[in-house]
Formats: structure tokens, sequence, C-alpha cells
């Protein structure tokens, strides 16, 4: 097990050149709006046909909060892509719990699938409202504490807004 590189990225995480991306994904694992849509539109069909046989052979209700599953990457550059199911955010219950295991899990199967370089959204902080700040503060210590055989781990941020706090957030954990 080697020293995991954490880097900070601005862009489409569609087009990024990796072993394996990560999708925030929801439950039913059949696609819906942000980066999950935008995954699917660009992979194509593959990638929901084989979400598709993992509902009917392995998550019938759904893949639960805070779990990771892989397939394959359909058109996309990246070989492989990583679903994973980030909590929504609530003001009265923390639940920063899985939206760490969804950080840890995923590089799990990273390892499983033997993927050495991933790239992850900003998991909860979308659709299901994660305030962004909080959500980058733990999915940089998540990944900097999870053992891992994955060598670059790349965090891609979808404006420049959330980058520049991103950058803002590394330095101050450092
Ligand atoms: P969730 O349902 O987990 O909140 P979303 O897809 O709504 O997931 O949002 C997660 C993060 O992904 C948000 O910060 C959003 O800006 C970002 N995002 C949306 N599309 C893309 C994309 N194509 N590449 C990278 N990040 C994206």
């Amino acid at each position: 097990m080697t020293h995991m590189d954490i880097e900070l990225a601005r862009g489409d995480i569609t087009t990024w050149t990796v072993d394996a991306i990560v999708n925030a994904a929801n439950h039913t694992l059949l696609g819906g709006g942000g980066v999950d849509g935008a995954i699917h539109r660009a992979g194509g069909r593959a990638i929901l046909q084989e979400c598709r046989l993992l509902r009917a052979d392995r998550y019938a209700d759904g893949l639960p909060t805070g779990e990771a599953v892989a397939t394959t990457a359909g058109k996309l550059p990246a070989h492989w892509v990583i679903h994973t199911v980030g909590p929504t955010w609530a003001k009265t219950k923390d639940k920063s719990g899985l939206l760490r295991a969804c950080y840890r899990n995923s590089l799990a199967v990273a390892d499983e699938i033997s993927a050495t370089t991933i790239a992850f959204p900003l998991i909860s902080a979308g659709v299901y409202r994660w305030p962004k700040e909080d959500a980058i503060v733990q999915a940089l210590t998540t990944l900097r504490d999870t053992p891992t055989s994955v060598s670059t781990a790349t965090l891609v941020l979808y404006d420049e807004a959330t980058h520049r706090l991103a950058e803002q957030v590394a330095a101050r954990l450092d």
C-alpha cells in the first residue's frame, strides 16, 4: 500500500481519463439529474444496462446510501464507473458518516477492480444540498485517512467558485 496523492481540479468529470470515475448516483441506479445524468448521457446505454442487471441480481431494493458498486464506463474515456449514493443533507441529523462511507467504499471498490487512478465529484453537494464547504472537508479528510492501493484521487469540482473554495479548504487542512 503506497501513499495516495489527492488532487483538486475544475471541470466535467465525464471527460476525465482515469481508471474509474465515481458517480453520485441515487438508490435506483437508473439515472437522475446532476452528475448522474451527465455520466449516463455521455457513457451511453451500456452503463444503464449494467445498472439494471445489478438491480436485478444484487440490489432489488436499490443501492443503500453510503455503499458503492462498479460498472464499466461505456463510451466514457474512463474504464469504470463506481456508483455510490450520497446522503441528503439534513439540518437536524448528522449524516456525515454516510457521506464519508461513500468515499471509503468507492476506494474499496477501486481496490477490488485494481483501479489506481480515480476521480470523484463532490458527492451530495448538488441536488442533495450538502453545504459545499463541509462536503469538501468530508471528502478531503476521508480520502486522506483511508488506506488504499489507489495512487491518485482527483476531486473534480464543476464550477470555478467551488474549485476555489476547495483550494482554500485544502490549504487549511494542510
Ligand atoms: P447529489 O445528488 O449527490 O447532490 P449532484 O449530481 O446533484 O449529486 O451534485 C454533486 C456535485 O456534482 C455538485 O457539486 C455538482 O455541481 C457537481 N456536478 C454536476 N455535474 C457535474 C459534472 N459533469 N462533473 C463534475 N461535477 C458535476
